[in-house]
């Protein structure tokens, strides 16, 4: 994901990211961002997560496992690959 101050990338997974609270920062620049799942790129998405989820289903159930494995894993795919930075909304009334 990119930071919208800095453009510098930020992961998913860094510290910054996992911290509890809605107040975060870049890690780069320290100005503050605010992570959000985008809608529009969910329904871009969904379809070819769709798709792999259909074709990844065998394989799961070849090596034994549940084939709605498959659809969860996807879905958690999906849901990060969604996820986007933006810069918070400043609130008027302090
Ligand atoms: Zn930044």
């Amino acid at each position: 994901m990119k930071c919208p101050h800095c453009s510098e990338s930020v992961s998913i997974f860094s510290k910054e990211m996992n911290k509890f609270g809605k107040s975060k920062v870049c890690p780069k620049c320290c100005n503050p961002i605010r992570l959000y799942v985008s809608l529009k790129w969910g329904a871009i998405l969904l379809i070819p997560a769709v798709v792999t989820s259909l074709l990844l289903k065998p394989l799961f159930i070849n090596a034994g496992l549940s084939g709605s494995l498959s659809t969860g894993l996807m879905c958690g795919i999906l849901a990060l690959l969604c996820m986007r930075l933006k810069v918070p909304k400043i609130k008027e009334s302090a």
